[in-house]
């Protein structure tokens, strides 16, 4: 596919309401939304700025600039060509490659005429449950969120904590009794906690019914993920120590976690998702799939990639249901599932005065 034209366009929203969680705490939402002329055709994709990777919308629209003229006409056929030239003439900023690679992936599976999962060779599988993430916030908000969320379908939450031990298995206890025994408990300490509270919360959360234990250390520590996921009760995931295919390696190697949170904008899109995906799945660790502050249109991307792989076994893919205002309509969800649009691509429509 020669790529004729990239443009790209700032796009900001409020959340509905603050969001906290153990790094960091946010109002608002930045994505970068990305789009490649082909022939006729259009794909759109979408880079969010965040902390993981440390992107801002600064560093994305720059690098966004250079990868615009340095690809404008040139011809790709497969996803690894062009996420190998994106290394090539830039180090770094995954983020802003993964609105490339998403928009590429659109064209391609729009050339192809079918839903992106099943250019990526995904089957019968047309949508997941998704969980509903509940930030760091007080013990009767967090029960009347989950009732509220619950009562929209939901059948699985993940609670944010990783700040305050004692209260963190206070809370998730208290969610535990107002949701019922039936709903999916995921829980996610984004780094926050030192290794004994760790160990703490872990020896609580078999009774509580937590599904899993999402990263409660820094990225960097190792052992102490080592020593945490022996003594879990619950499977141990691996979120911000995973960005590259040798990440994925080293939490195997060094047995730091069961599962692995993949996300598009940590590793640079579908291209090098997949490739962590294959060492996580040659490692008997199950994924996840998850997002940012992203909008539909990554989350899409997201959808897709997950149902097109036999080793996700779980989608955190719910971003865009606290935007304010999003660029395209929100995707299909009934029943606490997902649903991957029907149409050819991505499925996506964004609002056309976004690039008018
Ligand atoms: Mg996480």
């Amino acid at each position: 596919m020669r790529l004729d034209a990239i443009a790209y366009r700032v796009h900001e929203s409020p959340r509905t309401e603050p969001f906290v969680i153990a790094s960091g705490s946010s109002t608002s939402t930045t994505n970068v939304i990305v789009r490649i002329e082909s022939g006729g055709l259009v794909g759109t994709g979408s880079a969010c700025p965040n902390s993981v990777t440390k992107e801002t919308r600064d560093s994305i629209v720059r690098a966004l600039a250079f990868l615009a003229r340095d690809l404008r006409g040139r011809s790709f056929g497969k996803s690894l060509e062009l996420a190998d030239a994106m290394d090539k003439a830039l180090a770094g900023n995954p983020a802003a490659k993964a609105g490339v690679d998403i928009a590429f992936h659109d064209l391609r599976a729009q050339e192809a005429g079918v839903p992106l999962y099943r250019l990526l060779g995904g089957g019968s599988r047309d949508r997941m449950p998704t969980d509903m993430t509940i930030g760091i916030m007080s013990l009767e908000s967090a029960v009347t969120k989950a009732r509220y969320w619950t009562g929209r379908g939901f059948r699985a939450l993940k609670v944010k904590v990783g700040l305050d031990a004692v209260g963190d298995v206070r809370r998730l206890r208290a969610v535990r009794e107002a949701v019922g025994p039936a709903l999916e408990l995921r829980v996610d300490g984004n780094q926050g906690y030192s290794l004994n509270a760790a160990l703490a919360v872990a020896k609580e959360l078999p009774a509580i019914g937590a599904a899993v234990f999402e990263q409660p250390l820094p990225a960097e520590d190792l052992n102490g993920m080592k020593v945490l996921t022996e003594a879990s009760g619950v499977p141990v995931i691996a979120d911000e120590m995973v960005l590259t295919p040798q990440d994925a390696m080293r939490v195997r190697w060094g047995s730091c976690a069961r599962a692995v949170n993949l996300k598009l904008m940590k590793h640079g899109g579908l291209q090098r998702a997949s490739e962590v995906n294959t060492v996580c799945e040659s490692a008997a660790l199950p994924a996840m799939v998850g997002c940012m502050g992203e909008s539909v249109v990554s989350v899409a991307a997201g959808l897709h990639f997950a149902l097109a792989s036999g080793n996700v076994r779980w989608a955190d893919l719910d971003s865009f249901f606290m935007l304010e205002r999003d660029v395209a309509p929100p995707l299909r969800f009934e029943g606490g599932d997902l649903f991957a649009p029907t149409a050819p691509g991505l499925g996506v429509r964004v609002d056309e005065s976004l690039f008018g």
